[in-house]
């Protein structure tokens, strides 16, 4: 653990108004040898930490990064019906504090970011960042592995099938199996893609 990042961030990469602790640097492991790079972003207005994949951070560099957390986040206060949303159980995210990127995926695979009334479920963008645009793609879900709905921290997401979702409280047994297939669905998919 604890594993230098194969491409670190580097202090010239940094905008100056923006606050990164590059020391704080390391690779995340997910489920099955799944490794990333993550790193400490420091809010400008109220330091509190975050921590980023380095991938996502580069591309909102790019965009523009406010270097602050999502409260102090200027259109969370100005957008009357922005922000956070909570309905059937889950929280959902206002498109205007969603990245365009993630938008533009979710529109990609049909999905109406329009309900309810122009919000994405909070576990999904979490769950695009830590998987990538899988996770809008038919059949996947993004399943909670607590339980609990609204504690979308990535290491409580993971993703799955329709099935998975179905069999959520089956044993471990056939939970390994279905981990199996996503394995090799991810695998034939990774590899369909090197074809192109
Ligand atoms: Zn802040």
């Amino acid at each position: 653990m604890n594993k230098k990042p194969l491409k670190p961030l580097l202090k010239s990469e940094i905008p100056s108004h923006i606050k990164v602790d590059l020391k704080s640097q390391h690779i995340v492991y997910g489920k099955k040898r799944y490794g990333y790079s993550v790193v400490n972003v420091i809010c400008i207005k109220c330091g509190k930490i975050t921590e980023y994949p380095i991938g996502s951070l580069r591309n909102k560099f790019k965009k523009g990064f406010s270097g602050c957390c999502q409260k102090c986040h200027p259109r969370w206060r100005t957008k009357t019906k922005g922000g956070i949303k909570y309905g059937g159980g889950y929280r959902y995210l206002h498109v205007d504090i969603i990245e365009p990127e993630i938008i533009q995926s979710a529109k990609k695979a049909g999905i109406n970011v329009a309900r309810p009334s122009n919000y994405i479920a909070e576990h999904r963008v979490i769950a695009f960042r830590k998987y990538g645009s899988i996770v809008f793609e038919k059949g996947i879900l993004v399943r909670h592995l607590d339980g609990n709905k609204i504690n979308n921290s990535p290491d409580n997401l993971v993703i799955g099938t329709n099935q998975d979702n179905v069999n959520d409280h089956v044993t471990a047994r056939r939970e390994a199996a279905l981990w199996r297939t996503i394995a090799l669905t991810l695998f034939s998919m990774l590899k369909n893609r090197d074809v192109e």
